[in-house]
């Protein structure tokens, strides 16, 4: 069932879109996978069984006083799945139907993809059971600030560093780093990521997943001895993901000939003009693709973008996109997951049998922990580089996985997606081993 997604903008108005079901135990899901890469690598048992319990849970009661004047008791989590590697790392979420397990595999993931981009973090992740659509800015402020209070101690600069996540933003990790601070009586600014550039948050982060996307792709052309130019690209999701990664694509020269938000799809095989639907995207009331007319384009279905004559399809929307039931009617060669697991594992098998590339999530989506990560070394450095350096350093750390990803599923004849996992559990294993089992 179609879950709806709350998204809280910088100015705490909050505009709902509506997502795919969110996987309804994604800590089973997580554990069934780290078992199969476990049978891949021959983990030893010992540190299998360490990685399949997160290492510490906090729930919290987070009452807030409403501004009608009554009482209403919130629930929080914190899960911090593995330190082995660095202070652990990892967004916090505002959902209604948000659970532990859900927390426990989101927690998980973290620790695989900051293991897979090699940032000395482990994993964490964070959520309150609440309706953003449904509060107000001052009640999301006492909020934030009551289930700050809760998780403090185990958070901190060298113990665990939250950043934004579904429905929370860089005026919510404002308000955690101030409360950080207030009870800590002392600047402690650095004890989450995603903040506003005015309080130590670092330039680019808002364009990295997108920027992110954009890199991965257009190394993975250059593995199969083809250039940006000769490239056709479909873009589901025109958000801060889509959109980006549409720019820069387009920018870089390719031919962006497909995409859709949830209003719709625009297809125009001679290529989109980006500018001009970025254009229109600012000056709809919604921010959505709908109305958009020039020579040339058409409209299409979400379904039907999925599907489009193309060589690169990058999902940047929702969860299981691509699925058992279209999987075979995919036509593009390489497919980049901007969103969370916008391919089933059934239509991950399909896909394997008929050969398209498929970049996983868990690199491709990366830019956004890796410009977290920068912008917490600027915080405690307190010196911050300009955008171009930020840049910089981001594509380095991308291509690095990129290469590394690649290597494994080349060396051990595994698809990217089992080399991600098969790399980033190794390195949390040889961790584990090196630091041996305390005390
Ligand atoms: P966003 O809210 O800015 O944009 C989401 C886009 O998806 C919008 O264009 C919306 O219209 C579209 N959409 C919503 N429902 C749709 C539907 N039913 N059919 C087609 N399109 C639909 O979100 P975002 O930050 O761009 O994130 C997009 C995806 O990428 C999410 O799955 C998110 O979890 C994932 N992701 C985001 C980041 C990040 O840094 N923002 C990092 C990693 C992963």
């Amino acid at each position: 069932m179609a879950k709806q997604i709350v998204d809280v903008n910088v100015t705490g108005i909050p505009s709902v879109i509506t997502a795919g079901a969110l996987d309804e135990d994604l800590w089973s899901a997580v554990l069934a996978q780290l078992d199969e890469v476990a049978r891949h690598i021959d983990l030893d048992p010992g540190i299998h069984a360490i990685l399949r319990h997160p290492e510490r849970e906090l729930t919290v009661a987070v009452p807030v006083e409403m501004d009608d004047g009554h009482i209403e008791v919130f629930t929080g989590y914190r899960v911090q799945h593995s330190s082995a590697r660095g202070p652990c790392k990892g967004g916090i979420r505002y959902h209604p139907d948000v659970s532990l397990n859900e927390v426990r595999g989101l927690a998980a993931l973290m620790t695989w993809k900051c293991a897979l981009v090699d940032i000395p973090y482990g994993g964490a992740k964070g959520a309150v059971r609440c309706d953003p659509a449904h509060m107000s800015e001052r009640e999301l402020n006492r909020l934030t600030r009551r289930y700050t209070t809760g998780i403090l101690p185990i958070l901190g600069p060298k113990r665990d560093i939250p950043a934004p996540d579904v429905n929370t933003n860089a005026q919510i990790m404002a308000w955690m780093a101030d409360t950080a601070s207030m009870l800590e009586g002392q600047a402690m600014l650095e004890i989450v990521t995603g903040k506003p550039p005015s309080l130590g948050g670092s330039l680019g982060r808002r364009q990295a997943t997108g920027r992110g996307l954009a890199i991965v792709t257009r190394e993975v052309l250059k593995r199969q001895g083809r250039s940006l130019e000769d490239t056709t690209v479909a873009v589901q999701g025109y958000g801060n993901v889509g959109a980006t990664v549409a720019a820069l694509l387009h920018a870089m020269g390719a031919r962006v000939v497909a995409v859709s938000d949830v209003s719709g799809g625009l297809y125009a095989p001679q290529g989109l003009d980006v500018p001009a639907i970025d254009e229109h995207v600012a000056r709809h009331p919604r921010h959505l693709l709908e109305g958009y007319r020039a020579p040339g384009v058409e409209t299409l279905t979400n379904e039907e973008l999925l599907t489009a004559p193309v060589a690169v399809l990058i999902p940047a929307a929702l969860e299981q996109q691509v699925h058992a039931g279209n999987a075979a009617d995919v036509q593009a060669g390489i497919i980049v997951e901007g969103a969370n697991s916008p391919v089933t594992p059934e239509a991950d098998r399909l896909l394997a049998e008929r050969g398209p590339v498929v970049v996983p999530d868990i690199l491709a989506n990366a830019g956004g922990v890796v410009v977290s990560y920068l912008e917490w070394v600027q915080d405690l450095q307190s010196f911050y580089w300009d955008e171009e350096e930020i840049n910089a350093k981001l594509e380095t750390l991308l291509v690095r996985a990129l290469n590394d990803v690649w290597t494994v599923s080349q060396g051990e004849g595994v698809p990217l997606r089992l080399a991600a996992y098969m790399l980033a559990v190794r390195r949390v294993a040889d961790a584990i081993r090196t630091r041996g089992i305390f005390p």
